[in-house]
């Protein structure tokens, strides 16, 4: 079984009644949800906080209402409990497990969560005996959870650490060329297409700065209005100066040089 960070040392506040109990005999689905907002880096503290806010507001008997959370650094954490029924989806709250991964709304889930939410669905199937169906909650309800990066994931099979990077659309893909007033539309693949009179500059998806093709995130006019502009991609290391475009380090801390 994986590690699983238990109630009791996360610091669960409310005990859950013991008739919530369902049997893995009747688990079929896991289902993947996000938090829908900015979570701290504290996550045994996150957990709490949703812990209160499903006990306290919503007023469930089962909180978190999540059978388990998945945080940044890929701890796993008890939700209500792998045999409880949970509340995170209605339709799979007995039949389903419900995980969330504790991703900030506008931060991809990091590889080892996407990992430890792999693991922890690897062992959920076999302790239950049965491949469960891979999930999320707006299959089932008309909701954004879990946003679109991790529908993904799930929907192309929930591989270890592998949210395709061309989905980590972080920046602007379209921006004026403030000399001649076209457009610059940059593709998360690194392709730059032009629109209405902007001159094509160049991509990032095979450039020589870009030998990975890893792939764009963002496209910017200079501040200095000049017609020159930065195309930003995913784990850059070298950071190479064309004539009128720049390509810049950008690591996954959100953070670039230039
Ligand atoms: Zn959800």
């Amino acid at each position: 079984m994986v590690a699983v960070v238990t109630r009791d040392e996360w610091g669960a506040a409310f005990a859950i009644p013991t008739d919530r109990h369902v049997p893995l005999s009747a688990r079929r689905a896991f289902v993947v949800h996000w938090p829908g907002g900015n979570v701290g880096a504290d996550e045994a503290a996150v957990v709490r906080s949703i812990e209160r806010q499903h006990r306290q507001t919503q007023g469930w008997l089962s909180a978190p209402g999540y059978n388990f959370l998945v945080g940044q650094s890929g701890a796993i954490f008890e939700g209500c409990g792998r045999d409880v029924r949970g509340v995170h989806s209605p339709p799979r709250n007995v039949d389903g497990f419900g995980v969330c991964v504790l991703a900030p709304i506008t931060t991809p889930a990091s590889p080892a969560a996407l990992a430890s939410t792999r693991d922890l669905y690897d062992d959920l199937s076999r302790v239950c005996g049965r491949e469960l169906v891979r999930t999320w909650h707006a299959a089932d309800f008309a909701t954004a959870c879990p946003g679109p990066q991790l529908i993904e994931w799930v929907r192309g099979g929930m591989d270890a650490g592998a949210i395709a990077p061309a989905r980590r659309k972080v920046g602007n893909m379209i921006c004026q060329d403030p000399v001649s007033g076209g457009y610059w539309i940059a593709w998360p693949d690194g392709a730059v297409h032009t629109a209405r009179g902007a001159p094509f500059l160049g991509g990032a998806n095979n450039d020589k700065a870009n030998p990975g093709r890893f792939p764009c995130i963002g496209i910017a006019p200079r501040p200095e209005a000049d017609g020159g502009g930065y195309v930003l991609a995913l784990d850059f290391t070298a950071a190479k100066e064309g004539d009128r475009a720049r390509f810049y380090d950008y690591p996954r801390d959100g953070s670039h040089r230039g």
